[in-house]
Protein backbone atom coordinates (compact mmCIF):
# COMPACT_ATOMS: atom_id res chain seq x y z
CA UNK A 1 0.00 0.00 0.00
CA UNK A 2 3.06 2.20 0.10
CA UNK A 3 3.06 3.51 3.50
CA UNK A 4 5.36 4.97 5.25
CA UNK A 5 6.86 4.33 8.97
CA UNK A 6 6.46 7.40 11.06
CA UNK A 7 9.58 7.68 11.47
CA UNK A 8 10.88 7.92 7.95
CA UNK A 9 7.77 10.55 7.35
CA UNK A 10 9.06 12.63 10.23
CA UNK A 11 12.41 13.21 8.40
CA UNK A 12 10.67 13.10 4.61
CA UNK A 13 8.69 16.18 7.01
CA UNK A 14 11.45 17.73 8.14
CA UNK A 15 13.50 17.68 5.07
CA UNK A 16 10.48 19.23 3.44
CA UNK A 17 9.99 22.05 6.48
CA UNK A 18 13.51 22.83 5.80
CA UNK A 19 13.30 23.46 1.86
CA UNK A 20 10.46 25.58 2.17
CA UNK A 21 11.91 27.44 4.75
CA UNK A 22 14.72 28.45 1.95
CA UNK A 23 12.62 28.98 -0.53
CA UNK A 24 10.52 31.36 1.73
CA UNK A 25 14.04 33.50 2.92
CA UNK A 26 15.04 34.00 -0.60
CA UNK A 27 11.70 35.00 -1.83
CA UNK A 28 11.61 37.30 1.35
CA UNK A 29 14.97 38.81 0.36
CA UNK A 30 14.80 39.16 -3.10
CA UNK A 31 11.74 40.84 -2.48
CA UNK A 32 12.63 43.18 0.47
CA UNK A 33 15.15 44.45 -2.12
CA UNK A 34 12.56 45.36 -4.19
CA UNK A 35 10.16 46.31 -1.98
CA UNK A 36 11.72 47.68 0.86
CA UNK A 37 7.81 49.11 2.65
CA UNK A 38 5.33 46.19 1.90
CA UNK A 39 6.07 42.99 4.41
CA UNK A 40 6.31 39.30 3.05
CA UNK A 41 2.60 38.34 3.96
CA UNK A 42 1.01 41.03 1.24
CA UNK A 43 3.34 39.17 -1.42
CA UNK A 44 1.68 36.00 -0.14
CA UNK A 45 -1.71 37.35 -0.88
CA UNK A 46 -0.98 39.15 -3.74
CA UNK A 47 1.41 36.81 -5.92
CA UNK A 48 -0.46 33.84 -7.25
CA UNK A 49 2.14 31.02 -7.42
CA UNK A 50 3.39 31.50 -4.17
CA UNK A 51 -0.40 31.97 -2.62
CA UNK A 52 -0.71 28.54 -4.03
CA UNK A 53 1.82 27.28 -2.95
CA UNK A 54 0.84 28.59 1.02
CA UNK A 55 -2.42 27.43 0.74
CA UNK A 56 -1.11 23.32 -0.46
CA UNK A 57 -2.50 22.33 3.16
CA UNK A 58 -2.63 18.81 4.21
CA UNK A 59 -4.60 16.67 6.75
CA UNK A 60 -3.58 13.42 8.75
CA UNK A 61 -6.30 10.66 7.83
CA UNK A 62 -6.52 7.51 10.27
CA UNK A 63 -9.29 4.48 9.65
CA UNK A 64 -11.31 2.57 12.40
CA UNK A 65 -13.78 -0.17 11.83
CA UNK A 66 -16.16 -0.07 14.52
CA UNK A 67 -17.92 -3.42 14.00
CA UNK A 68 -19.54 -5.53 11.71
CA UNK A 69 -22.56 -6.42 10.32
CA UNK A 70 -24.18 -9.95 8.29
CA UNK A 71 -26.44 -8.79 5.72
CA UNK A 72 -27.70 -10.40 2.63
CA UNK A 73 -24.89 -9.94 -0.37
CA UNK A 74 -27.57 -8.59 -2.05
CA UNK A 75 -27.86 -5.65 -0.51
CA UNK A 76 -24.16 -4.98 -1.52
CA UNK A 77 -24.55 -6.47 -5.23
CA UNK A 78 -28.01 -6.87 -7.20
CA UNK A 79 -29.14 -10.38 -7.77
CA UNK A 80 -26.51 -12.51 -5.54
CA UNK A 81 -27.26 -14.92 -2.97
CA UNK A 82 -26.39 -15.65 0.26
CA UNK A 83 -24.67 -13.46 2.92
CA UNK A 84 -21.76 -11.50 3.67
CA UNK A 85 -20.37 -9.69 6.58
CA UNK A 86 -18.86 -6.60 6.30
CA UNK A 87 -17.39 -3.65 8.28
CA UNK A 88 -18.23 -0.50 9.60
CA UNK A 89 -16.13 2.01 8.99
CA UNK A 90 -15.15 5.26 9.99
CA UNK A 91 -12.70 8.12 9.65
CA UNK A 92 -10.55 11.08 11.67
CA UNK A 93 -9.38 13.43 10.24
CA UNK A 94 -6.75 16.30 11.79
CA UNK A 95 -6.49 19.58 10.69
CA UNK A 96 -4.73 22.41 12.34
CA UNK A 97 -8.65 24.09 12.75
CA UNK A 98 -10.10 21.08 13.94
CA UNK A 99 -10.99 17.34 14.36
CA UNK A 100 -13.01 15.74 11.97
CA UNK A 101 -14.88 12.62 11.81
CA UNK A 102 -16.75 10.87 8.95
CA UNK A 103 -19.16 8.75 9.49
CA UNK A 104 -19.78 7.52 13.29
CA UNK A 105 -21.08 3.78 13.07
CA UNK A 106 -23.74 1.85 14.81
CA UNK A 107 -26.06 3.56 18.08
CA UNK A 108 -24.59 1.54 21.74
CA UNK A 109 -27.93 -0.02 21.68
CA UNK A 110 -27.20 -2.18 18.92
CA UNK A 111 -24.53 -3.67 21.47
CA UNK A 112 -27.17 -4.30 23.97
CA UNK A 113 -30.52 -4.32 22.73
CA UNK A 114 -30.32 -5.43 18.87
CA UNK A 115 -33.62 -6.67 19.05
CA UNK A 116 -35.16 -3.44 20.64
CA UNK A 117 -33.37 -1.42 18.08
CA UNK A 118 -33.93 -3.04 14.96
CA UNK A 119 -37.14 -4.50 15.82
CA UNK A 120 -37.82 -8.57 14.44
CA UNK A 121 -38.13 -7.86 11.33
CA UNK A 122 -35.31 -5.39 11.14
CA UNK A 123 -32.76 -8.00 12.71
CA UNK A 124 -33.67 -10.24 9.90
CA UNK A 125 -31.50 -8.30 7.82
CA UNK A 126 -29.09 -6.25 9.56
CA UNK A 127 -27.32 -8.96 12.25
CA UNK A 128 -24.65 -6.26 13.87
CA UNK A 129 -21.25 -7.75 15.48
CA UNK A 130 -20.52 -4.95 17.46
CA UNK A 131 -18.85 -5.69 20.58
CA UNK A 132 -18.06 -2.89 23.31
CA UNK A 133 -14.94 -1.12 22.54
CA UNK A 134 -15.53 -0.88 18.89
CA UNK A 135 -17.66 2.12 19.14
CA UNK A 136 -16.35 5.42 17.72
CA UNK A 137 -15.94 6.99 20.95
CA UNK A 138 -13.52 4.35 22.08
CA UNK A 139 -11.50 3.82 18.56
CA UNK A 140 -10.57 7.12 19.26
CA UNK A 141 -8.81 6.07 22.33
CA UNK A 142 -6.23 4.60 19.61
CA UNK A 143 -5.49 8.61 18.91
CA UNK A 144 -5.73 9.86 22.55
CA UNK A 145 -8.43 12.32 21.47
CA UNK A 146 -12.10 12.58 23.59
CA UNK A 147 -14.87 12.54 22.11
CA UNK A 148 -15.39 16.23 23.10
CA UNK A 149 -12.62 16.63 21.18
CA UNK A 150 -14.08 16.05 17.90
CA UNK A 151 -15.25 19.47 16.09
CA UNK A 152 -17.14 18.42 13.04
CA UNK A 153 -18.61 14.87 12.47
CA UNK A 154 -19.22 14.66 8.42
CA UNK A 155 -22.19 12.12 8.25
CA UNK A 156 -21.68 10.72 4.63
CA UNK A 157 -25.56 9.65 5.28
CA UNK A 158 -28.18 8.77 7.89
CA UNK A 159 -28.44 5.35 7.75
CA UNK A 160 -27.96 3.45 11.27
CA UNK A 161 -24.35 2.22 10.00
CA UNK A 162 -22.94 5.78 9.32
CA UNK A 163 -25.19 7.85 12.02
CA UNK A 164 -25.71 5.85 15.08
CA UNK A 165 -22.58 7.16 16.83
CA UNK A 166 -23.50 10.74 16.30
CA UNK A 167 -25.11 11.23 20.09
CA UNK A 168 -21.28 10.30 21.23
CA UNK A 169 -19.18 13.25 19.49
CA UNK A 170 -21.24 15.73 22.22
CA UNK A 171 -19.51 19.00 20.74
CA UNK A 172 -19.17 17.81 17.08
CA UNK A 173 -21.03 20.06 14.21
CA UNK A 174 -23.17 17.49 11.93
CA UNK A 175 -22.02 18.23 8.52
CA UNK A 176 -24.88 16.64 5.98
CA UNK A 177 -26.85 17.77 2.83
CA UNK A 178 -29.71 19.43 3.36
CA UNK A 179 -32.04 16.60 1.34
CA UNK A 180 -30.52 14.24 3.15
CA UNK A 181 -31.60 15.56 6.59
CA UNK A 182 -35.23 16.53 4.59
CA UNK A 183 -35.68 13.03 3.59
CA UNK A 184 -34.58 11.19 6.61
CA UNK A 185 -36.92 13.49 8.52
CA UNK A 186 -40.12 12.47 6.27
CA UNK A 187 -39.80 8.95 7.08
CA UNK A 188 -42.02 6.99 9.64
CA UNK A 189 -40.55 6.39 13.11
CA UNK A 190 -40.62 2.39 12.27
CA UNK A 191 -37.89 2.93 9.25
CA UNK A 192 -35.37 0.11 9.31
CA UNK A 193 -32.66 2.03 7.54
CA UNK A 194 -33.35 5.47 9.37
CA UNK A 195 -33.59 5.61 13.05
CA UNK A 196 -34.29 9.23 14.67
CA UNK A 197 -32.61 8.26 17.80
CA UNK A 198 -29.50 8.07 15.44
CA UNK A 199 -29.10 11.34 13.77
CA UNK A 200 -32.16 13.82 15.72
CA UNK A 201 -29.71 14.14 18.51
CA UNK A 202 -30.38 18.16 18.71
CA UNK A 203 -26.98 18.61 18.20
CA UNK A 204 -25.69 21.81 15.55
CA UNK A 205 -26.24 21.00 12.03
CA UNK A 206 -24.32 22.25 8.90
CA UNK A 207 -27.18 21.42 6.27
CA UNK A 208 -24.69 21.71 2.71
CA UNK A 209 -26.66 22.25 -0.67
CA UNK A 210 -23.85 20.13 -3.25
CA UNK A 211 -20.00 20.63 -2.66
CA UNK A 212 -18.36 22.08 0.52
CA UNK A 213 -14.80 22.98 1.37
CA UNK A 214 -15.10 21.89 5.26
CA UNK A 215 -11.57 24.59 5.88
CA UNK A 216 -11.67 26.52 2.85
CA UNK A 217 -8.44 25.14 1.76
CA UNK A 218 -9.28 22.20 0.16
CA UNK A 219 -8.47 19.62 2.37
CA UNK A 220 -11.49 18.28 2.91
CA UNK A 221 -14.71 18.12 0.96
CA UNK A 222 -17.76 17.29 0.72
CA UNK A 223 -18.65 16.07 -2.57
CA UNK A 224 -22.39 15.16 -3.22
CA UNK A 225 -22.97 11.54 -4.62
CA UNK A 226 -26.23 10.99 -4.69
CA UNK A 227 -28.11 7.73 -5.71
CA UNK A 228 -27.43 5.35 -3.10
CA UNK A 229 -29.81 7.15 -0.83
CA UNK A 230 -30.74 11.01 -1.62
CA UNK A 231 -28.78 12.59 0.29
CA UNK A 232 -25.40 10.83 0.21
CA UNK A 233 -22.27 12.65 -0.12
CA UNK A 234 -18.69 11.37 0.00
CA UNK A 235 -15.89 13.14 1.45
CA UNK A 236 -12.44 13.92 -1.03
CA UNK A 237 -9.19 14.55 1.66
CA UNK A 238 -6.06 15.76 0.73
CA UNK A 239 -3.29 14.01 2.86
CA UNK A 240 0.92 14.57 2.87
CA UNK A 241 0.67 11.11 0.20
CA UNK A 242 -2.49 11.89 -1.87
CA UNK A 243 -5.91 12.32 -2.53
CA UNK A 244 -8.57 10.24 -1.06
CA UNK A 245 -12.11 9.61 -1.15
CA UNK A 246 -14.20 7.90 1.40
CA UNK A 247 -17.04 6.56 -0.58
CA UNK A 248 -19.40 5.65 2.54
CA UNK A 249 -21.72 3.66 0.69
CA UNK A 250 -21.81 5.46 -2.77
CA UNK A 251 -19.49 2.49 -3.51
CA UNK A 252 -19.38 -0.79 -1.29
CA UNK A 253 -16.84 -2.98 -3.06
CA UNK A 254 -14.22 -2.67 -5.01
CA UNK A 255 -16.09 -5.03 -7.36
CA UNK A 256 -18.89 -2.58 -7.26
CA UNK A 257 -16.14 -0.19 -9.32
CA UNK A 258 -14.39 -2.86 -11.22
CA UNK A 259 -17.50 -4.17 -12.83
CA UNK A 260 -19.88 -1.12 -12.14
CA UNK A 261 -22.24 -3.63 -10.39
CA UNK A 262 -24.83 -1.92 -8.86
CA UNK A 263 -26.01 -2.87 -5.36
CA UNK A 264 -29.83 -4.40 -4.77
CA UNK A 265 -31.03 -1.28 -3.07
CA UNK A 266 -30.39 1.85 -4.00
CA UNK A 267 -32.43 5.19 -4.62
CA UNK A 268 -31.39 6.42 -7.61
CA UNK A 269 -30.06 3.45 -10.28
CA UNK A 270 -29.47 6.02 -12.61
CA UNK A 271 -27.53 8.73 -10.44
CA UNK A 272 -25.40 6.04 -8.48
CA UNK A 273 -24.25 4.83 -11.67
CA UNK A 274 -23.05 8.18 -12.73
CA UNK A 275 -21.35 7.81 -9.49
CA UNK A 276 -19.52 4.99 -9.90
CA UNK A 277 -17.67 6.89 -13.24
CA UNK A 278 -16.89 9.56 -11.71
CA UNK A 279 -15.29 7.68 -8.85
CA UNK A 280 -13.08 5.62 -11.91
CA UNK A 281 -12.28 8.74 -13.44
CA UNK A 282 -10.81 9.94 -9.73
CA UNK A 283 -9.28 7.08 -10.07
CA UNK A 284 -7.42 7.03 -12.73
CA UNK A 285 -6.35 10.63 -11.66
CA UNK A 286 -4.53 8.90 -8.77
CA UNK A 287 -7.00 9.17 -6.10
CA UNK A 288 -7.10 6.52 -3.88
CA UNK A 289 -10.58 4.91 -3.57
CA UNK A 290 -11.64 3.92 -0.17
CA UNK A 291 -14.46 1.65 -0.52
CA UNK A 292 -17.43 1.60 2.17
CA UNK A 293 -17.88 -2.21 3.39
CA UNK A 294 -15.49 -4.15 1.40
CA UNK A 295 -14.03 -6.70 3.89
CA UNK A 296 -11.44 -7.87 1.70
CA UNK A 297 -9.98 -4.54 0.44
CA UNK A 298 -10.77 -3.27 4.59
CA UNK A 299 -8.07 -5.94 5.81
CA UNK A 300 -5.81 -3.98 4.33
CA UNK A 301 -6.48 -0.84 5.77
CA UNK A 302 -4.44 0.18 8.86
CA UNK A 303 -6.15 1.26 12.02
CA UNK A 304 -5.55 4.00 14.12
CA UNK A 305 -3.36 4.91 16.27
CA UNK A 306 -1.14 3.82 12.32
CA UNK A 307 -1.85 6.60 10.01
CA UNK A 308 -3.35 5.73 6.93
CA UNK A 309 -2.04 8.83 5.10
ZN1 LIG B 1 -23.47 1.40 5.14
Amino acid sequence: MGFISPPIRQTLELAELAVVTVILRVIHLSYSHRHRSRPLGTLLLTRGPVLRHARHMTVELYAVTCGHLTIPSAFLLSKTKGWITVPVPAYVMIHPKGRVVFDSGMHLRTQTDALGYFGEEGLKYNQPIFEPGEEIAARLKALSIAPEQITHLVNSHLHYDHAGGNAQLPNAEIVLQQREWDHAMALPDNDIAYHKADFDTGQSLRKLSGEHDLFGDGTVVCIPTYGHTPGHQSLRVQTAHGEFVLCGDACYLKQSLDNLHLPGVVADKEAALAVFHRFREMQARGSRIMFGHDPDFWRTIPQAPTRLA
